[in-house]
């Protein structure tokens, strides 16, 4: 049978079947997936292939194979620091929350959070909150954020949790489709996920920072029906949306305005520092490349103790 995971505790994954059935299954023998050295084979979101234990309960099953995933996002595991741990796979949208004031969300947050959605090939939408609450001129800040992100390709949308203006852009955009929130605490994820679907209990939104630090609690993700059709997925205690390792040579490649600028630059391996004849660094001079986008480039090639190790939540 074909099913799709919706819950791991680690030993245990609950899949749901075609036909819309739950079955606990094991995952059989020492299967594991090749390329990945993760904690964990089977994640929330994977499609997996699975044959029903005969000499047991009927709803009780074993998984025998992943459909290849078509993205997945990572986090290091808790217990085992070389390992990785795949919080979800087949993601389809990561919305960002984004708020100018209570907290301030700072753009090389923004756009670590968008290398990261681009190296992982996941749909980024950027949602601006709490426009109800804002000063003409934090507006006109929300206004101009949103604009430069669309500029680049993001879809952008300004809302309001509280107010419920323009929920319903975000729920056409999350039909029949599996999507994920995030955004600092605060930002108003779970007033959103509530005017989304009130009988949604997440706890993505809940976490306090004090919890997410926690060494010890291994949290699972968790995926959510949607009555409208389509899909949450809810990570509790993961306060991050993954990490990535890349190269310093394709900072440049996640930074979509940067990619076809680079075509034009003198050098094919040029960093866009100090070298001469720099489309990118050009194009930045006449004001067709946003500042802090550029500003966050420059963050993210100098790299940090830990490499090119991209995580949008590491402050
Ligand atoms: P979370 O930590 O991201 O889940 O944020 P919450 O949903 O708990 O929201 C944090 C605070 O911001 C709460 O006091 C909310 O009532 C408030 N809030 C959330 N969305 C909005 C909004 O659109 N407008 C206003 N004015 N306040 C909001
Ligand atoms: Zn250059």
């Amino acid at each position: 049978m074909l099913g799709t995971v919706y819950k791991s505790t680690g030993s245990w994954y609950a899949v749901k079947a075609k036909d819309g059935t739950f079955y606990n299954c094991r995952i059989k023998g020492k299967f594991r997936i090749k390329g990945i050295k993760s904690t964990n084979p089977v994640a929330v979101g994977d499609e997996v292939e699975f044959d029903l234990d005969k000499e047991s309960d009927e709803t009780i099953g074993v998984i025998y194979a992943i459909r290849d995933r078509k993205n997945y996002i990572i986090r290091r595991s808790v217990n085992l620091a070389k390992r990785t741990h795949i919080i979800a796979a087949n993601i389809d949208i990561a919305f960002l929350l984004v708020t100018i004031v209570n907290p301030e969300t700072f753009t090389t947050f923004i756009d670590r959070f968008l290398v990261t959605a681009e190296a992982y090939h996941i749909k980024a939408v950027l949602l601006f909150n709490k426009l109800d609450q804002y000063t003409e001129g934090q507006l006109l800040e929300a206004k101009y954020l949103a604009a430069m992100y669309r500029d680049i390709g993001y879809e952008c949308i300004g809302i309001s949790a509280k107010t419920g203006k323009n929920i319903d852009k975000v729920i056409d955009q999350m039909k029949d489709k599996t999507s994920m929130f995030s955004g600092h605490s605060g930002v108003g994820k779970s007033t959103l996920i509530n005017a989304i679907d009130p009988t949604l209990d997440l706890k993505t939104a809940q976490t306090s920072e004090q919890h997410q630090q926690g060494q010890h609690t291994t949290t699972f993700a968790q995926m959510f029906d949607l009555p409208f059709g389509g899909r949450i997925i809810d990570t509790p205690g993961i306060r991050g949306f993954g990490i990535v390792d890349i190269e310093k040579e394709e900072v440049t490649d996640y930074f979509p305005e940067f990619f076809e600028l680079k075509q034009d630059c003198k050098f094919n391996n040029c960093l866009h520092v100090e070298e001469p004849g720099c489309a990118v660094k050009d194009a930045l001079e006449k004001d067709k490349v946003a500042w802090s986008r550029y500003k966050s480039y420059l963050q993210l090639i100098e790299g940090d103790d830990e490499g090119y190790r991209i995580d949008p939540y590491k402050t």
